[in-house]
Order: structure tokens, then C-alpha cells, then sequence
């Protein structure tokens, strides 16, 4: 029998490698789509070679043309970093408004199952806590996070409105804080910034007063999730996320602890419209995908400090 084929845009960055890696080992053919605006070859180069592997370099902004059978479409691309959006504004909102409605369209015309990477910033600075599917969010429009977070909105709204319309087989995920291996050490967000630094003798930078709080997914347990997700035959958002809850300044303790780095805390201005509380309720996952999290915070991270220790010995060309 031939294998099923699946398209994953996004496929240098850090999820949609990851969700490749998955997808081969599945056993399914992987067409790897991206712009390499925030991706990197680096996450694939190892994928190199593997017949059941393709990449091909496009903007998904742009009319997506995939020739052959396509069962599932994994929509992951995007800047993900609050950094990375703040300095790509528009190309944010692109292509989680054109690039979703370009790979719906993809899915459409292939019938093929269809997955959006949402986000836990559908929430904003959530007046719930934890958060669950059924609330709505608070989020700025104009702020200067409202261009992931609306265009993620958007992309919600744009997929429920293809399965409705449509009757395209779509899933919508919302992903919460995820870390590990094949994260930019520079892409800005609190897990590569402190382990970075702290592996580096720089200080931390805590932004606010450290209170704010966030929960660490790993990368694989995230994955995991996901792939059950696409699975599956539900249409509504469900969160994946590992709901162990610690305050930012907690988080740097811990990352001084376990490198045994003696960097000193460096509180900074704390960004605006910065969440003041993020966790998921991961219920629904629970119920409906018998998923949880597996990987311990102490295990995860040590597995992200090796992969930045290494990284961190490679030479600068
Ligand atoms: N943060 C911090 N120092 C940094 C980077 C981030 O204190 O160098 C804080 C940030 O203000 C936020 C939390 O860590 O409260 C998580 O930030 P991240 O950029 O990882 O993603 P977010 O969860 O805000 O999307």
C-alpha cells in the first residue's frame, strides 16, 4: 500500500520539524513547505536524503500548488516569537490570514484533513484561569501582540468556517508555551533567552518583576498531542499544553540551578500587554485524545540545556 502523504508548512521551524519527524516515523510521505523567513534548513538537514521526505521553499502567503495525493495539511507556519512578530508585523498577519486561507484551499481541493497551529494567545491576558476552550480570550486588537493574535483568531474563524462551509475534516490546536531542542537562540522567548544567557555567564533578563506565570510544554509531549489531534474527529479547538504553572522569575531560579550558571537577574520593563497568567486546562485533551504530558520540567530542560550547550560550541562562521 502506498503511503499517505501530508503536507506540513512551517516545516524548518521548530514545531513543524519536530511534527515531520513524527509524521515520517507514522509512516507517512512528508511534504515540507517553507519560506525560511524564521526556519531554518538546519532543523531538517537530517531529513536530507529520506526518499519520504521533500522540501520545497514557498511563501504560503502566496497560492500553494502541491501536485498528487495530499491526506492531512499541518498549517504550522509562522513567526512565533512575540520578537519575531513585533519586527515582522505584517508578514505575521499574512500568513495567518493568507497563508491559512491558502492552506485551507490546499486541503479543500485535496480533501484532505486540515490541522491550524493556534495558540494559547487566543486567550490574551486571560481574565480565566486556567484557561479553557469555551472562554473567549481578552485580547488587544492594536496592540503591538494583536497582529499574531488576531490573525490567529482569524485563522480559527476562517478554519470553522471551511468545515462548516466547506465540510473540509479541519482541527484546530491550541498550542501553550513549548520548549526544546531546535528552538533560535535568538528568537527572543524566555526558555532559548535564559538558558542562553545563563550557559553564556550574561545576566537574565526577567522581564517585569518576574511574576507573571507560564507552563512548559516539551516539544515532544506537544507533538504527541498534535498527532492524536489530527486523528481524530473533533472540529473545535482543544488546548495542548502542560499545566505546570511557574512565575517567570521561578523559571530563572531553576534555569541558574540546573546549569549552574552564577549570572546574576537583570529585571527589565516588562512588555506591553504581556500575559499576566497563562496555563491550560488540558481536560478536553484528557478526555477526548487520552493525552497528558509526559516529560518531566526537570528532564525537558535538561535536554534543551544539552542542545544549547552544543549549539553553543559550534564556532561562528
Ligand atoms: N520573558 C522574560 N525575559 C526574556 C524573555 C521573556 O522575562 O528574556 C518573559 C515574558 O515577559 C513573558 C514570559 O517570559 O512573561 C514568556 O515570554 P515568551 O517570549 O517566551 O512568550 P509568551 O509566553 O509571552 O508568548
Amino acid at each position: 500500500m502506498s503511503k499517505k502523504t501530508a503536507v506540513v508548512t512551517g516545516a524548518a521551524g521548530f514545531l513543524g520539524s519536530h511534527l515531520s519527524d513524527r509524521l515520517l516515523s507514522e509512516g507517512y510521505r512528508v511534504i515540507g513547505i517553507d519560506n525560511l523567513l524564521t526556519g531554518n534548513l538546519r532543523n531538517i538537514e537530517h531529513l536530507t536524503g529520506n526518499s519520504d521526505f521533500e522540501f520545497i521553499r514557498h511563501d504560503v502567503t502566496n497560492f500553494i500548488n502541491v501536485p498528487g495525493e495530499v491526506h492531512l495539511v499541518f498549517h504550522m507556519a509562522s513567526p512565533a516569537s512575540p520578537i519575531d512578530y513585533l519586527q515582522l508585523p505584517i508578514q505575521t498577519l499574512k500568513v495567518g490570514s493568507l497563508g491559512t486561507h491558502n492552506a485551507l484551499g490546499l486541503a479543500k481541493a485535496k480533501q484532505a484533513t486540515f490541522l491550524i497551529a493556534s495558540t494559547s494567545e487566543c486567550y490574551g491576558d486571560p481574565l480565566i484561569h486556567p484557561q479553557r476552550e469555551d472562554y473567549w480570550g481578552n485580547v488587544n486588537p492594536i496592540g503591538p501582540r494583536g497582529v499574531y493574535d488576531e490573525a490567529k483568531r482569524f485563522a480559527e474563524a476562517m478554519t470553522m468556517a471551511y468545515h462548516r462551509f466547506h465540510q473540509v475534516d479541519t482541527k484546530i490546536v491550541r498550542i501553550f508555551n513549548t520548549y526544546g531542542p531546535r528552538m533560535r537562540l535568538e528568537d527572543g522567548r524566555v526558555v532559548p533567552a535564559f538558558i542562553g544567557q545563563a550557559l553564556q555567564g550574561q545576566p537574565l533578563t526577567v522581564f517585569g518583576d518576574g511574576s507573571q506565570t507560564r507552563s512548559f510544554c516539551y516539544v515532544s509531549d506537544l507533538i504527541d498531542g498534535i498527532f492524536r489531534l489530527s486523528q481524530s474527529n473533533y472540529h473545535e479547538p482543544v488546548n495542548i499544553g502542560n499545566p505546570g504553572e511557574m512565575t517567570v522569575l521561578q523559571f530563572a531560579k531553576a534555569i541558574l540551578e540546573m546549569t549552574g550558571s552564577k549570572s546574576e537577574i537583570d529585571f527589565r520593563p516588562l512588555p506591553v500587554d504581556d500575559p499576566k497568567v497563562r496555563q491550560p486546562d488540558i481536560g478536553l485533551a484528557r478526555k477526548l485524545l487520552a493525552w497528558e504530558p509526559k516529560v518531566s520540567f526537570n528532564e525537558g530542560i535538561e535536554k534543551t540545556v544539552n542542545y544549547f550547550r552544543q549549539f553553543l560550541a559550534i564556532p561562528a562562521c
